[in-house]
């Protein structure tokens, strides 16, 4: 498995898996963990033949990725060879984006937003907080102190193909495409940061945001996309943006599934992300190939991201966040062969 050492290339996509323990619940009931990770970059999934006898299995399905994270594996150092690798380009005047994508349960928001429940809030740090962290760090750094950069943030949420202010009472917000095909989120609130506490704060106030004041059809956050953006922009032009990092907690593409429901609303929301994650993985795979097709009008997802992917100088991660039991086998070979098909 992976260790603090391993090497990192430089990739404009890297996809990457990430598998959590088994929770206490489900040793409990005496789950399976169906998912072994061999090296640190291959994964198996041991699909049992039928639900009765768990222990004939299905020939072994072999997925390869940039890593594999095992259910050992802090939010370090997933950190530490997904988003972290990805800083230097909004530095250099590009974007960066990191998506956790996966069913729900599986530990996207764990990896990205971190856990606010346990005390020893370090170890529980998400991804946000650790970009921000080292985002603070260059900015006061001999290499970049002269570029004066200023750091800001905003916290915006995707429900079913609209846009909510995270970090304002969860205000609606309009998408404009203007005259130069720049896409804006109108009167979205950016808030100008100078430390981690400060973002952290951020982090809670928006996390509270999302899962609470829903109506009963959708009382959980699995059926939002959560967009954290960490920008830069020059003390001396305030009105450009020098770099933008987004972090993205998707929406459980378990939802994207719901199609077929009897309930009208469910069922549309359904569509919705069904269709954005797959204009998401178009998006992505033509970041790699010049000249491809850029479906990103198809979704308000990938329309918000727009600059991210058109832009010269971008990067982005994908971690596929994997649940280990066999009754989530269904989802985690849909999650993983998304991921594959992302690069
Ligand atoms: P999702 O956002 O994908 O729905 P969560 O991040 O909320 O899933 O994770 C579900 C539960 O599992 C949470 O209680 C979370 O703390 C826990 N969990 C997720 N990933 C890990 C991990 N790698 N290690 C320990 N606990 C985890
Ligand atoms: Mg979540």
């Amino acid at each position: 498995p992976i260790t603090e050492n391993d090497i990192i290339e430089d990739h404009l996509i890297t996809v990457c898996v990430r598998k959590r323990p088994l929770n206490k619940k489900e040793v409990a009931k005496k789950e399976v963990d169906v998912i072994t990770i061999p090296s640190k970059n291959q994964l198996i999934v041991h699909e049992p033949k039928n639900k009765v006898d768990l222990t004939k299995y299905l020939e072994n399905q072999l997925f390869r990725f940039d890593f594999a994270f095992d259910e050992s594996c802090t939010n370090d150092l997933v950190y530490k060879y997904t988003a972290q690798p990805l800083i230097r380009t909004i530095f250099e005047g590009g974007f960066a984006t990191c998506f956790a994508y996966g069913q729900t349960g599986s530990g996207k928001t764990h990896t990205m937003g971190g856990d606010f429940k346990g005390k020893d809030q370090d170890c529980q740090k998400g991804i946000y907080a650790m970009v921000s962290a080292d985002v603070f760090r260059l900015t006061n750094s001999p290499k970049y102190r002269h570029l004066n950069l200023v750091v800001s943030s905003s916290f915006f949420e995707i429900y079913s193909g609209k846009v909510f202010d995270l970090l304002n009472n969860k205000a609606k917000l309009r998408v404009l495409e203007d005259g130069k095909q720049q896409v804006q989120v109108v009167g979205l609130v950016e808030k100008v940061v100078y430390s981690t506490d400060e973002v952290l704060k951020l982090i809670q106030k928006g996390n509270q945001a999302r899962t609470s004041g829903q109506t009963f059809a959708n009382a959980n956050s699995s059926r939002s996309h959560a967009v954290f953006q960490i920008f830069l922009r020059s003390n001396n032009n305030m009105s450009k943006i020098h770099g933008k990092f987004s972090l993205i907690d998707l929406a459980g593409n378990e939802r994207g599934a719901d199609t077929s429901s009897a309930n009208r609303q469910t069922r549309m929301e359904g569509a919705e992300i069904n269709k954005s994650l797959l204009a998401l993985k178009e998006c992505i795979r033509a970041l790699g190939r010049r000249g491809a097709h850029l479906p990103f009008r198809v979704s308000k997802l990938t329309q918000v991201l727009k600059d991210s992917f058109v832009g010269s100088n971008s990067r982005t991660c994908m971690i596929a966040m994997i649940s280990p039991g066999v009754s989530s086998c269904e989802h985690s070979l849909n999650t993983l062969r998304y991921a594959d098909r992302v690069k």
